[in-house]
């Protein structure tokens, strides 16, 4: 069976790489010139299903605890588990027994625990949550490995206008936004985020600073970076960070720790999050086409379920002896 992935974001990559193990003939097509463009390339690649059970219902967690172990499967060293810290500064800690109140699978953490952890925040906090389970990536880099590995395995990528449909059997659509308006409510969840970089402050994992209005998360990379994020507005324009989310990113980091006061300011940018109704992501059926599409903020932590989900109904339709890739 011949398959055409539209789309090389997290969603495509993800059914490609799954596709490819079960034996499929797959070929990627890409719009852009290159991998990432889309929503995906500016995720902070939390994998933190306990954490966003806040605000997401339940299959969230069932199905998002399972990514780290995808991913770490598909790609050994790109996962680190190390949690999630979740903090409020004083004025604002009803947040954090809100927030506890809504969720579960963590641990109050006092000031020691929060230095012991993270010994850049001594001082700053005095009580904080804590995720032991949860795990983080860096998406730029995980979605150029899965590329690699499947340009070693020999899979066909296309890239630029184009895209034929007609040589297949059958597509899988993982367009992502640009289905907004053809696909029945889907809509877009725009999402800012910025990149800072300084060597005054370290972390080791990503940190979640509440707040009642602006509530933020700092994801630490390599190289002393660090991503900050991010806005949620609904709307699909996917236009430059608005001045105002960028100086409220900025303060936010500012009141986590004030080194990110003098750190340098390496990009910013702004991704459209697909989102049904429920904010769910769905796997539907159109004619020879299976769309993929309603990642919301779970790009990362839910992809690999969709993409077992599609391999799982290609195989039932036309079983083929799994290819074992890893
Ligand atoms: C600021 C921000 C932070 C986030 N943080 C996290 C996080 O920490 N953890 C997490 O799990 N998720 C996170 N997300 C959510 C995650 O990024 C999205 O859910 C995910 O990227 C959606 O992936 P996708 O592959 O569906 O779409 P996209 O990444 O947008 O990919 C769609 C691709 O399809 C291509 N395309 C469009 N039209 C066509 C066409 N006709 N033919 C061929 N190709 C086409 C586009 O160029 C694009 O490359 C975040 C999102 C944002 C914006």
């Amino acid at each position: 069976m011949r398959i055409l992935v539209k789309g090389a974001g997290v969603a495509g990559l993800t059914v490609a790489w799954q596709l490819y193990r079960h034996g499929f003939d797959v070929t990627i097509h890409e719009r852009a010139e290159k991998i990432g463009q889309g929503a995906s390339g500016f995720a902070g690649g939390m994998l933190a299903p306990w954490c966003e059970r806040e605000g997401a219902e339940e299959p969230v967690l069932t199905l998002g605890r399972l990514a780290a172990d995808w991913w770490e499967a598909a790609l050994p060293g790109h996962v680190q588990r190390r949690g999630t810290l979740v903090v409020a500064s004083g004025r604002d800690a009803g947040e954090l027994e809100r927030f506890a109140g809504r969720t579960s699978g963590w641990e109050w953490l006092d000031e020691q625990a929060i230095a012991a952890l993270e010994p850049d925040l001594a001082g700053r906090f005095r009580k904080a949550l804590f995720f032991r389970q949860e795990a983080h990536l860096d998406p730029r880099k995980a979605l150029s490995a899965l590329t690699a590995g499947l340009e070693e395995a020999r899979m066909r990528f296309l890239f630029g206008p184009g895209g034929d449909t007609a040589r297949y059997d059958r597509v899988v659509d993982c367009t992502g936004a640009a289905q907004i308006g053809r696909l029945p409510n889907l809509r877009g969840v725009r999402g800012e985020m910025l990149r800072l970089e300084t060597g005054d402050v370290t972390l080791s994992r990503p940190v979640r600073l509440l707040h009642p209005r602006h509530p933020i998360y700092i994801v630490p990379r390599e190289r002393n970076r660090f991503m900050v994020g991010a806005t949620m507005i609904e709307s699909d324009d996917a236009g430059p960070i608005a001045a105002r989310s960028l100086m409220e990113l900025l303060n936010a980091a500012y009141s986590l720790h004030p080194a990110f006061g003098e750190a340098r300011l390496i990009d910013t940018g702004a991704g459209i999050r697909p989102a049904y109704p429920d904010n769910l992501p769905q796997v539907t059926e159109d004619g020879d086409t299976l769309h993929v599409n309603g990642l919301y903020r779970h790009g990362f932590l839910l992809a690999p379920a969709m993409a077992s989900e599609v391999a799982r109904r290609l195989f039932a339709e036309h079983a083929q002896p799994e290819r074992m890739a890893s």
